[in-house]
């Protein structure tokens, strides 16, 4: 791993947004940008889009964002890439905004019991559950912005949704951390393993993701990592089905751990079984994990 010497520690590059003179600068020359295209602006323009009272106070708050934020050419100042994705957050409203979408319910049967599922959205998660009372059964809980399902109809929601959750976990799935691009360790935990969620009746055999840059981390099922794998993909294709376009939480083999069998312990394997049509593709799994075989039936 290495340092850049010049960088800022997090706790550093925060403080330094701590101040809404510095964000309407951010937000100005952002603004001003074409998408692609981050606009310069000379001093007295930015300050004017700015709108900021006091060219001493502007001048002293838009240097304490130069060098990380914000970057000075010949022709004036404009966002830098983190700038960039500073700008970025706040329009979409990661840090800030408060969505919710009251739990609705869904075309599709529970993998557990049978009842439909339900859908919901609150404190920045999307969630996908069972809707009986008696049935505790989760299929996805995974943060999404609230940019990405605010303002949409339902269909739309489900869509942004189930693009976000597989992209983000197939990435995973690669050893490539979907937050920072650092790279990611997976474990296969032992069923009895202290985890948050442990009576949740449709998970079993947990995977936990770790980034060893950015500390992100996340639990998913063995099946759920399968699903954009090539040998699911043309599986599905052949049968003239996009699974990528299928909502996860209705795939059994990847909300649930019914079709998922750990084969053995030394060395552990498992597999998952993955059906369309009346066909039926076997996937075996290490424990790393990776698909070590697929075999279709
Ligand atoms: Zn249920
Ligand atoms: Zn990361």
């Amino acid at each position: 791993m290495t340092d850049d010497s010049d960088g800022l520690r997090p706790d550093d590059a925060f403080t330094l947004l701590a101040d809404r003179t510095r964000i309407k600068i951010i937000r100005a020359l952002g603004d001003a940008s074409t998408p692609g295209v981050p606009e310069t602006l000379t001093f007295s323009e930015l300050r004017r889009r700015a709108d900021i009272a006091g060219s001493g106070r502007f001048n002293y708050h838009l240097k304490q964002l130069l060098g990380q934020f914000v970057e000075e050419t010949d022709d004036g100042y404009r966002l830098s890439y983190p700038g960039v994705r500073v700008y970025q957050a706040m329009k979409a409203g990661t840090f800030t905004e408060r969505v919710r979408i009251e739990p609705f319910e869904l075309d599709a049967d529970c993998h557990v019991c049978g009842a439909p599922q339900v859908a919901g959205y609150r404190d920045s998660m999307f969630r996908v559950r069972c809707g009986a009372d008696d049935c505790d059964a989760v299929f996805y809980k995974y943060f999404c912005p609230p940019s990405s399902l605010a303002e949409r109809e339902r269909e739309g929601v489900l869509r942004a949704a189930n693009e976000h959750i597989q992209r983000e976990i197939a990435s995973m799935a690669t050893g490539v951390c979907p937050w920072c691009c650092g790279r990611m360790r997976a474990r296969v935990l032992p069923p009895d393993a202290e985890m948050p969620q442990r009576d949740n009746p449709a998970i079993r055999n947990r995977v936990l993701h770790t980034c060893e840059t950015c500390d992100g981390s996340l639990y998913t099922r063995l099946g759920g990592l399968l699903v954009r794998h090539p040998a699911v993909v043309s599986f599905f294709h052949d049968h003239a089905v996009d699974v990528t376009r299928r909502h996860v939480w209705t795939l059994p083999f990847a909300a649930s751990d019914e079709r998922t069998r750990v084969t053995g312990t030394d060395p552990w394997r498992a597999t998952v079984r993955v059906d369309c049509g009346d066909d039926t593709l076997r996937i075996r799994l290490d424990d790393e994990p990776s698909v070590v075989e697929a075999t279709r039936e």
